[in-house]
């Protein structure tokens, strides 16, 4: 697609989520003034190509990569460089702290970190190896002013150059540290707390706590008549009054805060931009965001080492996503990644890409160089994913955008496949068109491969292609293009796959 008329249309649609509705009103008329219908492009297509990080132009190119989406384009000649090969790019940057060694040298950041009901920094367990000194890597408090100006400078940086969009990672800051952290207790947070149940709070509820004036509230002596270190806390949390309207706020100020750097981005851009953030859903906290986004990237988590038995979670976040209408770029989670550079499972890892397609979401391209890895033992270390190994399924995606792009999830009625196959059906609305998309599921661990399948038989109801059919495609990453026939019987559509070995979709055209 001509990039131009790509991004200008996407623009739009930024616009219309990061603006209120009287300017979004003048928006709409002003587009209606010189546009004969609204744009539809979605901001990121089914068929999309998504890299994680920057990377060179080759392997954009070996990949026919299409966005970047974690980062990697903050000055002007990176975004340049993305924009002329037809590439969308971000900038990145995080809420979750000031870094080790700041925090070491700077007083006043030192006391803008989230702090427990003891007074004491919130270390973020993930970042145990990150240490300067004999200081650890703490939570920052998106509650308190200083550590905001970190993160709004943080931002300026990331948008420097302009790219097209802001992707904020570790968007929950203090609100991570106060779901599952024993943090939020600082004096900011208190204060905000306090305005919050103003608002939000009904007089049985803060009878219920003896809450006599809230006006001099502090949330903190209620929390220590129940705990007065962390350790307690974390036993009792959700026994103590006014405890869910306490996360809701922390996880609703987070929501905020990252409402408002998508402002500053577009202010620093001079232009609307996309907003994205890692909202690791389906996990509750983690939903505030998404009505302030314009899509998700984040990590969903695989569970690798149990092959693909597990792999609900992963199709659980993408329904949600779609559900919420906003498209999402998965990536798989530190530890997975972890899994798959001991085992060597790539096999595996291709499954995950066609499982999110297979829904309608995108999985990010597996990094050539740095895809993160985490575990207990090593920590942080990085998996150089094979370009070889994981292109061939990208090209094919883009080469066949066109069974992808504007098609969403349908049901089938009576659909019926073996249960060693995963089956999803998505319909085009203009066109009526059906793809089915069919995963074979039949997965050895011991072996890290798929055994192939030499029979699949699917069938559903007739009525689902309007018309009827009598021959349907079969289309796979790895092996050529064929013909089958579909079988018609009692009003069911019946069609046998031969040979399948991981990915096809079948196209009745
Ligand atoms: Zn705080």
């Amino acid at each position: 697609m001509n990039r131009s008329e790509n991004s200008r249309s996407n623009r739009f649609v930024y616009a219309i989520i990061l603006v209120g509705p009287i300017a979004m009103s003048l928006l709409l008329c002003a587009a209606a003034a010189t546009q004969a219908r609204p744009p539809t492009e979605p901001v990121l297509r089914h068929s999309e190509v998504v890299f994680m990080y920057a990377a060179d132009n080759d392997a954009y190119r070996a990949y026919n990569a299409t966005f970047v989406a974690w980062g990697g384009a903050k000055t002007p000649a990176e975004v340049k460089r993305h924009h002329d090969i037809g590439v969308r790019c971000t900038g990145s940057m995080w809420c979750l702290t000031a870094g080790a060694e700041n925090i070491h040298k700077n007083a006043a950041l030192r006391e803008a970190c989230a702090v427990d009901i003891e007074g004491k920094p919130v270390e973020v367990p993930w970042l145990f190896d990150h240490t300067y000194r004999d200081t650890k890597t703490y939570f920052g408090c998106t509650n308190h002013p200083e550590f905001r100006s970190l993160c709004r400078q943080r931002v300026r940086e990331a948008m420097a150059g302009k790219a097209d969009g802001l992707h904020v990672d570790d968007h929950l800051g203090t609100a991570g540290a106060a779901w599952w952290q024993g943090g939020g207790f600082c004096d900011w947070c208190v204060k905000a707390f306090r305005e919050y149940l103003k608002e939000h709070a009904d007089k049985g509820q803060l009878e219920k706590a003896s809450v006599s004036d809230l006006e001099t509230f502090d949330y903190r002596e209620l929390v220590r008549k129940y705990a007065k270190t962390r350790a307690e806390y974390k036993k009792v949390q959700h026994e103590i009054p006014l405890m869910d309207l306490f996360l809701d706020f922390q996880a609703t100020a987070a929501t905020e805060h990252t409402r408002q750097l998508g402002l500053l981005a577009a202010e620093v851009a001079g232009h609307p931009v996309l907003l994205s953030a890692n909202a690791c859903i389906p996990n509750r906290a983690h939903e505030y965001v998404v009505k302030n986004l314009t899509h998700i990237v984040c990590e969903v988590r695989q569970n690798a080492a149990a092959g693909v038995e597990r792999i609900d979670h992963a199709i659980e976040a993408y329904r949600l996503a779609a559900k919420l209408g906003r498209p999402l770029a998965a990536t798989a989670s530190g530890q997975d990644w972890a899994f798959v550079k001991q085992q060597n499972c790539e096999e595996l890892v291709r499954f995950w890409i066609a499982l999110a397609y297979a829904h309608g979401q995108r999985f990010m391209v597996p990094h050539p160089n740095r895809q993160w890895c985490f575990s207990n033992e090593l920590g942080t270390h990085w998996y150089a994913a094979p370009v070889e190994a994981y292109a061939p399924m990208y090209r094919f995606i883009r080469a066949r955008s066109r069974w992808f792009d504007g098609f969403e999830a349908v049901e089938l009625k009576q659909l019926n496949a073996p249960d060693n196959i995963l089956c999803t059906a998505r319909r085009n609305a203009d066109s009526g068109q059906v793809v089915l998309h069919v995963l074979n599921r039949n997965y050895d661990k011991g072996g890290e491969r798929f055994d192939r399948l030499p029979q699949a038989k699917i069938s559903f109801e007739e009525s689902a292609i309007a018309g009827g059919v009598k021959q349907a495609t079969i289309m796979s990453y790895d092996a050529p293009e064929r013909e089958v026939p579909v079988g018609s019987k009692n009003g069911e559509i019946e069609i046998t796959l031969a040979d399948l070995k991981l990915w096809s979709l079948v196209v009745f055209d």
